[in-house]
Order: C-alpha cells, then structure tokens, then sequence
C-alpha cells in the first residue's frame, strides 16, 4: 500500500499539476501496490505520520498567500515528522516555493515559508514561460534529463549548502541566472517543472515511488514499458534542441 497526500488540491493546481498524482497512482498499480490518495486541504492537519509522499503543486500569488498560513499553522509539524519518518516530498513551482524560508509576491509582499529547505524566493522582472530541460546528476536517472513546462516570476536561490535537482540546458530555472534548478534535499523535492511533470519523466517517477516505498520495506519495483512515455520526453528535448 502507498499513501499519497495530496496538498491543497483546491487551491494550487495548475498546468496539470494533477496529473503528477494520476502517474505515481497509475505507475504503482500497474505493479500490484494499492494507493490511497488524500486531498489535504485548509484547516487543522490529519495525521501525516503514515503518508508516504506528499505532493504540492503550483499556484498563483492569490492562492499561496491563501494557503500559506494555513500550511505553517496546520500542517508544517505533520509534514516534518513524515520525513523524519521517510516520507518523500515533491513540491511544484509555487510549492517549491513555499517549502523554502520565504517567498515575495510579484507585488512584493513577503510570505513566510514553512523552513523546510534552505532557499528563497523574490520577484524577478519578467515570468519566465516555456519548455524547460535539465540536466540531474548523482540521482542514477536515465535518461539523465527532465523535461517540463515552466511559467514563473519568482527567482528562487538555494542555500550554499544545498543541491540543485538539475542543471539547466534549455529554459530558465530556478533564477535564470546560475543554471540550476529545483532542489534535491535528501527525500524533498523541490521543482519548477509543471508539465506536468512525472507523466513525461516516467523514471522520476519510478524514482519517487522507490524512495517512497522503501519506508515500509524494499519493494523491487518491475520495470514498466515506458516507450509513450519517453518518446514525449524526447520530443520535447527535440523541440528544445536539447536532444541526447
Ligand atoms: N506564483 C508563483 C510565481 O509566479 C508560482 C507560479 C506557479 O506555480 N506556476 O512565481
């Protein structure tokens, strides 16, 4: 059995952030494991303690300055103790940011983040929006690259501590500036990549899934066919001129 919580699926989910849910869903059942998805949203937290994963997706500024206070109020305590405990995090644009110490709206309001990972967010001067392709290293990943979608103002910059999830080839990232993107923090994943993203990056998914299900034991996770999947993954590295 995996156990997915979904947060805030009412108020941050854009670009088919959904859809990242349907594939660890679909891609553990096709291997026989049960899922329970939980949609989390506002108000006091349920227990988090047996959630395996736990996803957020993106948002406009309107609807993280929503759910900000209800997330540091309500819910940061159960979602540290799910990863003292294991858990996998994957955080999306505007849940990426919020996982950070604090986000600054395009109109320059500053929100609080939950202090998961060592990074901030400000506004830059334009959205960036378009194809994005990276580059990931040390994650054992093959292909080594992700493919998405990306469409945000925001700049995020990670503590000199911290990894990034990828190199940026194609598109901006996490600043536009110093070629990284997203986050890799032990079992939190931090991304700019809406797309959205697992459906057309099948290995990260099953790497997810992995880190996942390790918690309850190691499950040996029977290779699927993934050639749909990875001939979208290539067309758009193709369309990007960033083919392997
Ligand atoms: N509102 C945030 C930004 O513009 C996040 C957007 C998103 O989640 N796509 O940076």
């Amino acid at each position: 059995m995996l156990r997915i919580a979904h947060l805030y699926p009412d108020e941050m989910n854009i670009y088919g952030d959904r859809g990242n849910i349907l594939t660890l869903q679909k891609r553990a059942q096709w291997r026989g494991i049960q899922v329970e998805v939980r949609a989390i949203g506002r108000g006091p937290s349920p227990d988090l303690s047996d959630v395996d994963l736990i996803f957020w997706g993106g948002g406009q500024d309107r609807d993280q300055e929503l759910v900000f206070t209800d997330a540091a109020t309500h819910k940061v305590e159960s979602i540290r103790g799910a990863l003292a405990d294991g858990a996998v995090v994957l955080a999306v644009c505007g849940g990426y940011q919020l996982l950070g110490e604090y986000y600054v709206t395009a109109e320059g309001k500053q929100l609080p983040g939950l202090e998961l990972v060592e990074l901030h967010t400000v506004p830059g001067p334009k959205r960036n929006i378009g194809n994005i392709v990276i580059e990931t290293r040390d994650l054992g990943l093959q292909p080594a690259t992700l493919v998405g979608f990306e469409n945000h103002s925001g700049r995020t910059y990670l503590g000199p501590g911290l990894t990034p999830l990828g190199r940026v080839l194609r598109g901006a990232g996490n600043n536009g500036q110093d070629g990284t993107e997203g986050v890799a923090a032990g079992n939190i994943f931090g991304t700019y990549l809406h797309g959205s993203l697992l459906p057309k990056n099948p290995h990260f998914a099953d790497l997810l899934l992995d880190r996942a299900l390790r918690r309850r034991g190691s499950v040996r996770l029977q290779p699927l066919d993934d050639t749909v999947e990875l001939s979208a993954h290539e067309t758009i590295r193709a369309r990007v001129g960033a083919a392997g």
